[in-house]
């Protein structure tokens, strides 16, 4: 198999400045529809959570939209999910067996590229009963979201912006999601042609991506990551590059005063420093760490 991260190697600067912007739930209103319809009833049935379907539906909502694991990979924030949901007494008092999934956990550690493609390799060598469960709720998942995902436009604001940037930096999508699904949104809605390339969970983690795409590549003040996770900040911080966040709950806002402000500031140059620290901590107090109910 071809190696995909080559994409993002050969990337060369063609403009000053560059921008890497996450998908779900920061370009694209889609977090909610594709966890809340898609990803969670196919947890429930394929790990067997019908008999608490009520706390694992509260548990995937909380660790995949309303936390610090926002955004994470799938398979991560599935372990996540039933850690957390293991926890709870009232599963303990009915007694139901939450799955510990080591097999999965041992795989998650050990590889980078945490996608379908590289999970059915390991389910093809070693016919892993838990691992082969676990590609077929991925690729399940996938199908629903096939299935269901269809007309949900970027937020408003972000086309102006992608046409604002255009001409000053080289953008690039930077997600965890499947890079057939990206491809299929971004050119659903005409904002591809803005963008030189899709990272996807094929291409490994966002740090990777940007790492490979931008790092030493541009001055690190004038590379800016997009994102609405506290993985997308993470990807900024492990490269030095700058970070402006789309608030969960207030992404129109958000995007307008990217519009209106952000790009500016960036490209002058006046971002660093006080503006970017504000936004952190207004970001960082968006998302929790801990469920409401413990
Ligand atoms: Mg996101």
């Amino acid at each position: 198999m071809a190696d995909p991260q080559k994409d993002l190697k050969k990337l060369k600067p063609s403009r000053e400045f560059f921008i890497g912007i996450d998908s779900d739930g920061c370009a694209f209103d889609t977090m909610e529809i594709k966890h809340k319809e898609c990803f969670c009833p196919s947890v429930i049935k394929y790990f067997g959570l019908q008999a608490v379907s009520k706390y694992a539906r509260e548990a995937f909502e909380f660790v995949n939209l309303y936390s610090r694991e926002r955004g994470k990979n799938r398979f991560p924030a599935l372990i996540s999910m039933l850690d957390l949901l293991r926890e709870r007494p009232e599963i303990k008092a009915r007694k139901v067996k939450v799955p510990e999934l080591k097999r999965l956990r041992k795989w998650i550690k050990e590889e980078t590229r945490l996608g379908n493609g590289a999970l059915k390799k390991v389910v093809q060598t070693t016919n892993d009963p838990e691992l082969k469960q676990a590609l077929m709720w991925s690729e399940d998942v996938n199908a629903r979201i096939a299935d269901m995902v269809h007309g949900v436009p970027p937020f408003p604001f972000v086309r102006e912006c992608l046409k604002k940037a255009a001409s000053k930096a080289d953008m690039m999508v930077v997600s965890q999601t499947p890079i057939e699904a990206l491809t299929r949104e971004w050119q659903e809605h005409g904002i591809d042609r803005f963008i030189r390339v899709i990272a996807g969970q094929e291409h490994g983690t966002k740090t990777e991506h940007i790492a490979l795409a931008a790092r030493d590549k541009y001055p690190s003040e004038k590379i800016l990551m997009i994102g609405d996770a506290i993985g997308d900040l993470k990807a900024a911080t492990d490269n030095e590059a700058l970070f402006f966040p789309i608030l969960p709950g207030k992404e129109e806002m958000s995007w307008k005063r990217l519009f209106e402000e952000g790009l500016e500031r960036f490209f002058d140059n006046a971002f660093k420093g006080e503006y970017e620290d504000t936004l952190r901590r207004e970001f960082e107090t968006a998302l929790p760490e801990g469920p409401s109910w413990r």
